[in-house]
């Protein structure tokens, strides 16, 4: 008797859980373009999370986001299906260079971003490429000279690129994604990410993300973002 009464508190636990995740609204049902729905639907993905929810659809008009929420809550789609979309939409070309910089605190999340851009892309003839700390700096400019689209980049290595890598077309950013703002911060990058803001085109669109708030975030977001859309910002925290 006991037991199954455990299971049902389980059970409840488990819905209330997936309702805390999942929203009502489909990939399908977004307007984006069919060749990520198509990528979408190989990955396995069907409902949209509810930070997905409440970040895509502003994120697809080209507003700048400000977005706080815990890890696991899918920010990754997030930001990167509207990125995608518009630069598809533009008829972005790969000799113009960078569409798409995505700057995220360490290598591993950088290879998890890049891992899910990759597949993303995988119906349309967008480049793209990953940049991080720890690897061959010559190997990589070899690659941005020859145009990377959609760019996922630790702080450290894309400043240094910016600064010596004169093939890097980044001109014709269209949108700049700063992941785990906080972890950037804490790990000393401050500087750079100033220097990288000084560099990069101020005609973009900004999405940032962030799991705590701190002051000196406040200054990384007064010089980043230009009247975000906030998401998540209360109810999830
Ligand atoms: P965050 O960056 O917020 O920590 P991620 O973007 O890494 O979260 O996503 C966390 C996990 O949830 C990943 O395994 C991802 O594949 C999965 N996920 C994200 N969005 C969805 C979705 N709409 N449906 C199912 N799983 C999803
Ligand atoms: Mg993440």
């Amino acid at each position: 008797q006991k037991n199954s009464e455990n299971e049902e508190k389980e059970d409840e636990k488990e819905t209330e859980e997936i309702a805390n995740f999942f929203s009502k609204k489909k990939f399908s049902d977004l307007d984006i373009c069919d060749e990520l729905k198509q990528s979408i639907g190989e990955m396995g993905f069907n409902k949209l999370t509810l930070i997905q929810e409440k970040g895509i659809p502003p994120a697809l008009k080209g507003h700048d986001i400000l977005a706080a929420s815990k890890t696991g809550s899918g920010k990754t789609l997030s930001f990167l299906i509207p990125t995608i979309n518009l630069m598809h939409k533009a008829g972005f070309r790969r000799e113009q260079g960078s569409a798409i910089i995505i700057i995220s605190p360490t290598r591993e999340l950088s290879l998890q971003i890049y891992q899910v851009a990759k597949e993303l892309l995988s119906h349309m003839s967008h480049t793209h490429g990953l940049i991080m700390g720890g690897t061959s700096q010559s190997h990589e400019a070899k690659k941005l000279e020859k145009h990377v689209n959609v760019l996922v980049a630790t702080p450290g290595r894309l400043l240094d690129h910016l600064l010596n890598t004169p093939g890097f077309v980044y001109q014709n950013l269209m949108t700049l994604v700063i992941d785990e703002a906080d972890q950037i911060l804490k790990q000393g990058f401050e500087e750079q990410m100033n220097q990288i803001l000084s560099l990069l085109p101020s005609e973009r669109q900004t999405l940032l993300y962030s799991a705590t708030q701190t002051k000196k975030l406040d200054d990384l977001i007064r010089v980043s973002l230009k009247s975000p859309v906030l998401v998540g910002l209360d109810e999830e925290q």
